[in-house]
């Protein structure tokens, strides 16, 4: 069973075995006025054993920090009802949105049966903007940046060296592109593979400069075109999304910003 993990004094991760489609990795940090959760699951039967467990640290839960708004990080906001949200105008943008239930069904059909509870409990619009680089509270530093999506944001906690990278970061599982640019993605590695010591992804277990290496290899590899053996081939997913991540890329070097077919067949579009 998923626990919180403590990694320094105050700060917690929250990791899901697997890592897979819909099995997301939330964190909880500790302020003097209170909680940051940074990511929320998906489904209830994930994000109430996460909130329960927040519950017993016993203190107010002031932020809710989402690091992009795909629904496996979202989900769960209406379990931390009196948090201000917060989130890059990419996130807002897609939760005012209607919720595409049967896309969720399709392409993570493990958790059909939840998609219409999540859909008639909703999510929680985000209340405060993120656009720039900002001290959230004393330990929180707030990164925008962009590769995994247009508007990914990362939460970095410099006096325990703890970085929460969100889905910029998937360790031992296949990282997937089909709204990001594996190009860009790359190059915003260098950076994040120098802002702490401990990294947090949004799947797999926390890792480290090491592995967001492997990273940014893969998906170099993916931008070229053809993917040789490396230590991806330990990876979870590889075979339903290299093809989505060498298809979005080939794309966008023609000017393409669409959804690649192998995504719309993956979610049940063609
Ligand atoms: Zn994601």
């Amino acid at each position: 069973m998923t626990s919180l993990a403590g990694l320094a004094d105050g700060v917690f991760a929250w990791i899901q075995p697997g890592g897979e489609s819909g099995v997301s990795n939330a964190g909880v940090v500790v302020d003097d006025d209170g909680l940051t959760i940074i990511d929320t699951l998906m489904v209830r039967s994930q994000w109430e054993p996460f909130a329960a467990a927040v519950a017993e640290l016993d203190l107010p839960v002031k932020r809710v920090l989402l690091t992009h708004a795909h629904i496996d990080h979202v989900g769960g906001t209406q379990a931390f009802r009196n948090a201000m949200v917060l989130g890059s105008p990419a996130t807002s943008d897609l939760l005012d949105q209607p919720m595409p239930v049967d896309a969720y069904k399709a392409f993570m059909s493990a958790f059909a049966e939840e998609f219409d509870d999540l859909a008639e409990l909703g999510t929680r619009p985000v209340s405060h903007i993120i656009d720039d680089a900002a001290q959230l509270t004393p330990r929180i530093e707030l990164l925008p940046a962009s590769g995994h999506t247009a508007g990914d944001v990362m939460a970095l906690v410099a006096d325990c060296d703890v970085l929460f990278a969100g889905d910029l970061c998937f360790f031992g599982v296949t990282p997937l592109a089909f709204q990001g640019d594996p190009a860009t993605w790359a190059d915003v590695l260098d950076a994040v593979a120098d802002l702490a010591d401990v990294i947090v992804p949004g799947h797999g277990p926390i890792g480290s400069a090491t592995e967001v290496r492997e990273l940014q290899a893969y998906l170099r590899h993916c931008v070229a075109g053809t993917i040789p053996p490396g230590p991806w081939d330990a990876w979870a997913e590889r075979a339903e999304r290299d093809p989505i991540n060498i298809e979005k890329a080939a794309m966008l070097r023609t000017g393409d910003d669409g959804i690649p077919p192998s995504m719309l067949k993956a979610i049940g579009l063609s």
